[in-house]
């Protein structure tokens, strides 16, 4: 058997940037690239429930 689906977490996403851009990835919940920022640590992209954390040092600009 292969009933793997009780959960459907979407892993969260490692950036090293607090400016991020998502498009919601493949599948249905793919929308229009917007730019996320993080401002404490993580923040969930209003579209598609991604979670994007941020590691490592924090670099402002660019
Ligand atoms: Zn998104």
């Amino acid at each position: 058997m292969s009933a793997t689906t009780d959960l459907d977490e979407t892993a969260p996403i490692f950036v090293q940037e607090r400016s991020v851009p998502c498009d919601g990835g493949n599948g249905p919940l793919g929308h229009p690239r917007v730019w996320l920022r993080i401002a404490d640590g993580a923040v969930v992209c209003p579209y598609c429930s991604r979670r994007y954390v941020l590691v490592g040092e924090a670099q402002e600009g660019h």
